[in-house]
């Protein structure tokens, strides 16, 4: 096959990687490693020897049936998932698992307890609203979301259906270290885990179900990887329309219909990439080494602020500004302009925000931070 034109490189050289391309902070689809990109370029054009590319196999074929084994074995063995869990790779975002989640297990008149800690967590609360009570047990909204609330905040309904939370909340950079405590017993505990999953050691067994958008952590946009306790597979009404049924896509091992084969390929080259670099403690880290060159800067500046409360603050998406909203575009156009992409903050926050997902290059998290002193140098 020919060989692809390397990626073209930004206009600066401090931000530059290896390959010519730039250090990307971009918040999803975010970043991927840049041995998987070299390996599709390959299957692209032809995988396994068999003269087609990925693109074209039929997803009932030999091909494909490898690549499903492995990325299912691979992401079991990676997050030590016990046997009665299924992984689903299922379709229509993190976004659809806003409603499936309460259309399968939320029974009718019953009540779900949301944790409300950013704008995604307040859309699956939103969301599951539509299908029975979607119970409050705590929001942050208070104080723009910037913190994680504790147990004392928290106030969880009799006996919900199940609790919802969002590990990571993507656009505000606060993360939970852990599970929330005091869960009313026996309710199953439901995690939005889009932009956090497979970033450090999860035990899943703690779990009744954990849904990924993949474009962050784990591979491009168009999958959602969902792991599921056996026993709620059967909660669903039978009348669920079949695509939305958790126990039709378990029982078809994901292939009920067309699956985004690509996607699905993609998530299992990025989970062999995550083996070889030392598994979710690999990854964790890698991500902690990463966030704290960054942290570094906010904490021993008066210059640059971090928006997040500093123990909930993420590993993931590290939000910060300057003394000015002018100062803060001058940061943004100067760091693209040096080679660093992706570092205006969403506009609910403003200021930057840089996502340093799994893929994200430990030498870019160390090339900002010095970016960062040298701009506070300058303007402060
Ligand atoms: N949850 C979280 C935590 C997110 O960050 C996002 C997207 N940024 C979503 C859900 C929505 O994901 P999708 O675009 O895959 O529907």
């Amino acid at each position: 096959m020919t060989t692809m034109t390397t990626p073209h490189a930004g206009p600066g050289a401090a931000g530059r990687s290896q390959g010519g391309r730039i250090f990307n902070f971009s918040a999803g689809p975010g970043v991927l490693p840049e041995e998987v990109l070299r390996q599709a370029q390959q299957d692209l054009w032809d995988i396994d020897g068999s003269g087609i590319g990925v693109l074209e196999h039929s997803h009932r074929g030999k091909v494909i049936d490898r690549v499903w084994d492995e990325a299912e074995k691979d992401t079991r063995e990676l997050a030590g998932i016990p046997g009665n869990y299924k992984v689903l790779w299922l379709t229509g975002g993190a976004s659809s698992q806003f409603f499936q989640v309460p259309m399968n297990l939320l029974p009718r008149g019953g009540t779900a307890d949301y944790l409300v800690t950013g704008h995604w967590a307040k859309k699956a609360q939103e969301e599951a609203a539509k299908f029975g009570t979607a119970h409050v047990a705590c929001s942050s909204e208070d104080r723009n979301f910037s913190y994680i609330p504790g147990p004392q905040q928290t106030r969880y309904s009799a006996s919900p259906a199940y609790v919802h939370f969002t590990s990571n909340n993507t656009i505000f950079g606060t993360e939970w270290t852990g599970e929330p405590q005091g869960l009313p017993a026996g309710a199953p505990l439901v995690c939005d885990m889009s932009s956090d999953m497979f970033a450090r050691p999860v035990d899943v067994s703690r779990y009744g179900l954990i849904y990924a958008g993949a474009q962050k952590n784990l591979g491009p946009a168009g999958v959602t990887l969902v792991i599921i306790r056996e026993d709620l597979l059967e909660r669903a009404p039978k009348e669920l329309p079949t695509m939305l049924q958790y126990r039709v896509h378990a029982k078809e091992g994901s292939r009920y219909n067309t699956p985004p084969v690509f996607a699905v390929y993609m998530v299992g080259l990025v989970l062999k990439w995550i083996r070889a670099n030392g598994g979710l403690a690999g990854m964790a880290r890698r991500n902690q080494e990463k966030a704290r060159h960054i942290y570094d800067v906010l904490d021993s500046s008066s210059f640059f602020r971090g928006t997040a409360e500093r123990p909930s603050r993420s590993l993931m998406n590290i939000c910060f500004r300057t003394p000015g909203e002018d100062l803060d575009e001058k940061f943004v156009k100067e760091a693209k302009a040096a080679g660093f992409d992706g570092l205006k903050g969403h506009r609910s926050v403003g200021g930057m925000r840089a996502s340093v997902y799994n893929a994200f290059p430990p030498e870019g998290a160390r090339a900002l931070a010095q970016f960062m002193r040298d701009f506070e140098t300058r303007n402060g």
